[in-house]
C-alpha cells in the first residue's frame, strides 16, 4: 500500500521488500528547496543495514518467482506501475522542481510524461520478448538460446533528472525479470518516496523494487555488496570510474552514464532564429544541469558576429525565476555548493581570451535561491577550462571555427562524447557532419533523447547504453543449450 499515514514532508519509513519498513537508524535527510533555501521536508536516510535488507529482499524476489515470470506478467506489472506513476505526476514534478530547480514545464515533460512513456515502452518490449530462441547451427544441430535476468540490480542515480534516470534502469531491468535496489541522490529524495508509493499501489511484487536514499558512502556500499549482480550508474565521470574499479574487482557487469561537454555545431547555412530557439532546450534545459547539454557552441567565422548577437539576445532574454512558475525558463541550480562550483568556472571564463557577452553574475531581484544568470562567453579557445570541463550550469562557451572539418575537429577535441547537435538548413549536410563527431548521440536541428534508440557515451562519458531494445539486453544473461543433432 502507498504510505498514506504520514505526509510526504515527514516520512518515517523506507520502501523495502514490498512494504514500508522502519529504517535501521534514525538518520534523516533534510530536503532543501533550491529556490527558497529552506528545509521543506525531512525523510529517512537509509543505512548499510537497510541496504542489506533491500538486497536480500531483491534476491528473495528473484528466487520467489520474479526471475521466472512470463513476459506478459512483467509487462502487466510495468503497465500498472506506469499508471500509478502517472496518477502522481503533479506531486512528482513539484517535488523535483522544488528540490533541484528544474522549471516545472520541463519537469512535466521529462520527469513525469517521459518517465511514464519509458516504463510503458519497456512494458511493450517485455511483452513482445521471446525468452528462448531455437537457432540452427551451421554444424548441423540446433541451439536453444535463453535470455535470463541478470539478477539483482543496484541502480544509482543523480539529482538532475532523478525520476527519469531511475526509470531508464528500472524499465529494462523489470522487463528482463531483474529486481532492483534504487539509490537516489540525497539532493533529490522526495520523488523517490512517491515512486515507491506508486510501486506499492501497482502491486509490483514484493522485493522487485526497493529504494534506499543516501549519499556516496551508501552508494559505494551498495556497489560492492556481495548480493548485487549488476550496477547501473548515472552520475559524474569521477564517481563512475571509482564504481568501474569496484565492479572490475568482482567482474560485475556495470553500465556507466557519465558527464559530457557536448558541442552544438552551427553550420554556415543555419537559420539562426531556429538555432537559438532550439538551443534553449539543447543547451540550457534544466538550467544547464543536463549531461548531454551542448555547452560548447561552435560558430562559423563567416557568420560569427551574427551568431554572437543572436546568442547574446537569447541568453539575456530568458526568464529566470521560481521553477514552479510556469513562465520560468531558467530556475536556480540545485544547491549552494553547486552554485559555488559554477561560479568558480565563470570566474575562470576569461582565461585564454574568453570574453563575457551575457550574464556572468547572479540575477537582479532574486536574493534567495541558488540562481546564476544565463551566461555566454565568446572567443573561447577550445583548450580553455570552460571549454573542457563540465560546468553543469547555464554557461555557454562560443568557439569560432573555419570550415566543417575544423568544426568536427574541435567538437572531437574533448575527453567527453555524450551528446551534440548540428544545425543547418540542409539536414543531409548536417547528418554527414554528425557522422564525423565522436559521440554516443547527436541531433540534427534539435536534440531529444529517443526512447527507441540507444543512448550513452564514448570516451569519458561512459560505458554501455540505456534506452532502446539495447538496454534490455544489458539486464539479460544469455545461456546456450546445445541440443543433440536430430532432436
Ligand atoms: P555524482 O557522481 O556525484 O553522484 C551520482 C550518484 O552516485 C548519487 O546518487 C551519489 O550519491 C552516488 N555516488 C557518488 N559517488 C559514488 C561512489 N563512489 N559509489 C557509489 N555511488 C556514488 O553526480 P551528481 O552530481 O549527482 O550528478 C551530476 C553528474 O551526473 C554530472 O556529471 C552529469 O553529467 C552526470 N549525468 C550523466 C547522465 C548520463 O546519462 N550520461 C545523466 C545525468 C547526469
Amino acid at each position: 500500500m502507498p504510505d498514506t499515514t504520514t505526509p510526504l514532508q515527514e516520512r518515517h519509513a523506507l520502501y523495502i521488500g514490498g512494504a514500508w519498513a522502519d529504517p535501521a537508524s534514525d538518520a534523516r535527510i533534510d530536503v532543501i528547496s533550491a529556490t527558497t533555501e529552506e528545509v521543506v521536508a525531512s525523510v529517512p536516510e537509509a543505512s548499510e543495514a537497510d541496504v542489506d535488507r533491500a538486497v536480500a529482499a531483491a534476491r528473495a524476489a528473484q528466487d520467489g518467482g520474479w526471475a521466472s515470470s512470463t513476459p506478459a506478467e512483467r509487462a502487466a506489472v510495468l503497465n500498472r506501475f506506469a499508471d500509478a506513476v502517472e496518477a502522481r505526476a503533479g506531486a512528482i514534478t513539484t517535488a523535483v522542481s522544488t528540490q533541484n530547480g528544474m522549471p516545472i514545464t520541463l519537469a512535466e515533460q521529462f520527469e513525469s510524461g517521459y518517465a511514464v512513456g519509458l516504463i510503458r515502452y519497456y512494458a511493450a518490449l517485455a511483452g513482445a520478448q521471446e525468452l528462448e530462441e531455437r537457432r540452427p547451427s551451421p554444424l548441423g544441430f540446433d541451439s536453444l538460446v535463453r535470455r535470463q535476468p541478470v539478477g539483482v540490480v543496484a541502480a544509482i542515480v543523480p539529482w538532475n533528472y532523478p525520476v527519469t534516470l531511475a526509470m531508464t534502469k528500472v524499465g529494462p531491468a523489470l522487463a528482463a525479470g531483474c529486481s532492483v535496489v534504487v539509490k537516489p541522490s540525497p539532493g533529490t529524495v522526495l520523488d523517490s518516496f512517491l515512486m515507491a508509493d506508486a510501486a506499492a499501489e501497482a502491486g509490483v511484487p514484493a522485493g522487485v523494487l526497493n529504494w534506499v536514499p543516501g549519499g556516496r558512502k551508501l552508494g559505494a556500499y551498495l556497489v560492492s555488496h556481495p548480493g548485487v549482480d549488476k550496477v547501473a550508474f548515472t552520475g559524474s565521470t569521477a564517481a563512475g570510474k571509482a564504481i568501474a574499479v569496484e565492479c572490475a574487482k568482482r567482474l560485475r557487469p556495470v553500465s556507466l552514464e557519465l558527464g559530457g561537454k557536448s558541442a552544438a555545431i552551427v553550420l554556415d547555412d543555419a537559420d539562426l532564429p531556429s538555432v537559438v530557439e532550439g538551443l534553449h532546450f539543447a543547451s540550457f534545459a534544466n538550467n544547464g544541469q543536463t549531461c548531454a547539454a551542448c555547452t560548447r557552441i561552435l560558430a562559423p567565422r563567416s557568420r560569427y558576429d551574427e551568431t554572437l548577437q543572436a546568442l547574446e539576445a537569447f541568453a539575456t532574454g530568458l526568464t529566470v525565476g521560481d521553477p514552479l512558475d510556469r513562465a520560468t525558463q531558467v530556475g536556480p541550480v540545485a544547491s549552494q555548493e553547486h552554485r559555488a562550483r559554477v561560479e568558480g568556472f565563470i570566474a575562470r571564463g576569461t582565461e585564454r581570451g574568453g570574453r563575457l557577452i551575457a550574464g556572468g553574475g547572479r540575477p537582479d531581484g532574486l536574493d534567495r535561491g541558488w540562481f546564476v544568470e544565463p551566461t555566454v562567453f565568446a572567443d573561447v579557445d577550445n583548450g580553455a577550462t570552460i571549454a573542457q570541463e563540465e560546468i553543469f550550469g547555464p554557461v555557454l562557451a562560443v568557439i569560432p571555427y573555419d570550415d566543417d572539418a575544423d568544426a568536427i575537429r574541435i567538437a572531437n577535441d574533448s575527453r567527453y562524447g555524450l551528446g551534440g547537435t548540428v544545425w543547418s538548413s540542409d539536414p543531409a549536410r548536417a547528418t554527414q557532419v554528425a557522422r564525423g563527431v565522436e559521440t554516443g548521440t547527436i541531433g540534427v536541428n534539435g536534440y531529444v533523447i529517443d526512447l527507441n534508440a540507444p543512448f550513452g557515451g564514448v570516451k569519458d562519458s561512459g560505458l554501455g547504453r540505456e534506452f532502446g531494445p539495447e538496454a534490455l539486453a544489458g539486464y539479460q544473461q544469455l545461456q546456450s543449450i546445445y541440443l543433440p543433432a536430430g532432436d
